[in-house]
């Protein structure tokens, strides 16, 4: 029974293909993880750029404000004579120290040793400035005949040249404002000016690099995640179609031909083929059993011919037939003779000789039944014109033939009645039959009769 193992199935295996859709997704999984993780770094490297970007501008702009705001005040001493302006010239100088707080600032943000430098050299170049602000200062403060020792030490500390100590109060205004404003001075600020515009392009250049190489990652990270998105939307839609094919539609299958009684067809999976193999050799052996059951309920083991309960099953079956049915009832003549004389073993066989001259005689879709005993029975279908007499000539032939038996059988011979339906299987069928039937025991037996009514009914 079990030749499953034998027949090769040639299939998908929904256990390989689970874990080989499983790994793929895992795969695509993390290939969208993965690239939105990137996309996410890329994008906030490009804040970072634009935001340290931003941060050197406003340093740098800041230095640029704290060194004009110096000079701005430097001049204002000069031309204003007012002390309040020195002291906001000083306080800048040495307590807000602006300039120096920006470069502080931009150290910790992380900036190229090349950028800072640019930065520094502007620093450089202002503090080179302040030493002669600080010697206008003192000479505006000499000029005025301010008390030196109200003065920061840096003012005190400034000596004038001989040359200058020896000047008039206006003309040490005058040679101090010349400090602020001559070509020089002006020269020195524009150093610091270039020093800064060089840092903020260089700045400027390497931000617009890094947003442009990062846009560009960027751009190929949403690519490349798009592209992994797509390949996990065509996996599930592969999973969706293979789930039909290789699942749901095998179990559509495998319920109809369970619900026809029929074997599996060889669909799907590989599990369900071999799930199909099995249930077939199932199924066959089934087959076979069910069809020896039917066979030994509807048969005569004696025989072999159809028994009684299939003879009333026929009635049933026939019962609606449209055509006229005929009912023959065989009775062996003397039967009891041939058990008492011979035994029942030759009597067995006498009744076997008789079923088989009985098949042979009638066509194959009459039905030869025996009924129990030594009675028989024949149903034929149909009641065409000479029906009748090639019945007769077929019992006188079986008579002929059980009369002169061959293989050591006792002689013997068939009663026979006959009777005809106008259409099917009806309930007087039987006795119609028996009544003709009874006439030929009569009549001396050996022989056939057909039910006459007028005949039969009289007698009875
Ligand atoms: P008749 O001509 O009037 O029919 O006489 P008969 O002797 O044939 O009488 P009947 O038909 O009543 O006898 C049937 C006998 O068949 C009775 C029974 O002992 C015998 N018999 C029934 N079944 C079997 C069987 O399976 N094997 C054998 N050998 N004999 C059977
Ligand atoms: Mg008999």
């Amino acid at each position: 029974m079990n030749n499953t193992g034998q027949k090769h199935v040639k299939g998908v295996r929904i256990r390989s293909l689970n874990i080989t859709m499983f790994v793929l997704s895992l795969i695509l999984f993390i290939a969208v993880f993965w690239t939105t993780l990137r996309v996410a770094q890329d994008y906030n490297e490009t804040v970072q750029a634009t935001e340290n970007y931003i941060a050197w501008e406003k340093s740098a702009h800041q230095i640029h404000v704290a060194s004009d705001y110096l000079t701005e005040e430097a001049r204002l001493y000069t031309q204003t004579l007012n002390i309040e302006h020195a002291l906001n010239y000083l306080d800048e100088l040495f307590a807000s120290q602006s300039r120096e707080k920006a470069l502080e600032f931009i150290s910790s943000r992380d900036i190229k040793p090349e950028f800072r430098a640019n930065l520094e050299k502007a620093i450089e170049y202002s503090n080179a400035l302040t030493h002669k602000e600080i010697y206008a200062i003192r000479l505006v403060a000499e000029g005025l005949g301010q008390d030196m020792a109200a003065m920061p030490g840096v003012v005190q500390t400034t000596s004038l040249s001989a040359a200058d100590q020896a000047l008039s109060p206006e003309d040490k205004f005058k040679h101090a404002r010349d400090l602020m404003f001559n070509s020089d001075y002006a020269k020195a600020k524009k150093k610091i000016v270039d020093a800064l515009s060089r840092f903020l392009s260089q700045t400027l250049t390497e931000t617009r690099q890094e947003q442009i190489a990062q846009t560009q990652q960027l751009g190929n990270m949403l690519s490349a995640q798009r592209i992994a998105l797509i390949g996990l939307f065509l996996l599930n839609a592969v999973t969706f179609m293979m789930i039909i094919v290789l699942i749901v539609r095998p179990l559509q299958i495998y319920a109809k031909c369970i619900k026809d009684d029929k074997m599996f067809e060889l669909v799907g999976a590989y599990e369900f083929k071999h799930l199909a193999l099995t249930y077939n050799d199932i199924f066959a052996v089934k087959e076979h059993h069910d069809r020896m059951l039917r066979h030994k309920a509807e048969h005569d083991p004696l025989t072999g011919l159809l028994n009684r309960a299939a003879f009333d099953s026929l009635k049933q079956l026939l019962a609606n037939e449209p055509n006229p049915v005929g009912l023959l009832l065989v009775d062996v003549d003397k039967f009891k003779d041939i058990n008492d004389s011979y035994g029942h073993i030759m009597g067995d066989k006498t009744l076997c000789r008789v079923a088989w001259l009985l098949q042979h005689a009638f066509r194959t879709d009459d039905f030869c039944i025996r009924l129990g005993g030594d009675e028989f029975a024949v149903i034929v279908k149909g009641n065409p014109p000479g029906l009748e007499e090639i019945i007769m000539a077929k019992i006188t032939s079986i008579n002929e033939n059980l009369k002169n038996p061959a293989e050591g059988l006792p002689p013997t011979s068939l009663s026979v009645g006959v009777a005809f339906s106008n259409g099917g299987f009806t309930d007087d069928l039987y006795s119609h039959a028996d009544k003709a039937l009874y006439r030929v025991k009569e009549a001396g037996r050996c022989g056939c009769a057909f039910y006459r009514a007028e005949e039969d009914d009289k007698q009875s």
